[in-house]
């Protein structure tokens, strides 16, 4: 093997419930996947899905704490369930999608709102917006084969204790198996990818020293706070 001119950086890794780590390959995410944060947005309901991405390190685990990025001054949360995938696949069929999560968790797609807004007038890439560093944080994974494959249940965020997001995972405009199938037409899955499914309506601003504690029934906690 040639010689490495410097060390391969360390794996991203996701605690599991229970003990164990998830290694991280790839973040992909869902644009607009519930219809009431679709219309906040300013759009209708019945386009296809779509997807962006997050780089793997922009992950943030452990209820550690976030640094407010640089170059905004728009900073918002979106609470969304994460999907674990264990098992490669491309061309997936819906009804053997689920067959390749391996888990699932909770986390927060944050996005610098202002320099997407910009990005979308000019028709460029979100890619400042929303794959910035630690723009990630999540929650333990837990697996499947332990709360099986969650298609109701509420999701919510409070910040600072109140609430600012809720909704249910039964109104997602694409479910994980269709977002799964749909997505491996395009790109191959591979174990160790996460999907961020979407967030519901109530996504806002956060500032320095706002604790943000997610919630989804059945599934998890994600936490941080804003510094
Ligand atoms: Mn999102």
């Amino acid at each position: 093997m040639a010689e490495l001119i410097f060390p391969v950086p360390e794996p991203v890794l996701v605690p599991i419930r229970g003990g164990g780590a998830f290694p991280v390959r790839r973040i992909y995410c869902v644009g607009r996947n519930y219809a009431e944060h679709a219309r906040e947005m300013g759009h209708d309901t019945r386009e296809k899905p779509f997807f962006f991405d997050k780089p793997a390190d922009a992950v943030l685990t452990g209820g550690a704490a976030m640094a407010y990025p640089p170059q905004t001054g728009d900073l918002h949360h979106e609470i969304e369930l994460v999907v674990a995938i264990g098992r490669d696949g491309s061309d997936i069929a819906e009804a053997a999608a689920l067959d390749h999560v391996w888990g699932y968790g909770v986390g927060l797609d944050m996005t610098r709102r202002d320099l997407q807004a910009e990005a979308k007038k000019a028709g460029r890439p979100w890619t400042f917006a929303k794959g910035f560093d630690q723009s990630a944080p999540l929650g333990e994974l837990v697996g499947a084969e332990a709360i099986g494959h969650p298609q109701r249940g509420a999701i919510r965020l409070l910040v600072n204790g109140v609430e600012r997001q809720r909704g249910d995972l039964g109104e997602q405009i694409w479910s994980v198996a269709e977002t799964i199938a749909f997505l491996s037409r395009f790109v191959g899955l591979k174990a160790g990818d996460l999907i961020m499914t979407g967030t519901p309506a109530g996504v806002g601003a956060v500032s320095r020293g706002d604790a943000l504690e997610g919630e989804i029934e059945g599934v998890g906690r994600v936490r941080t706070v804003i510094v």
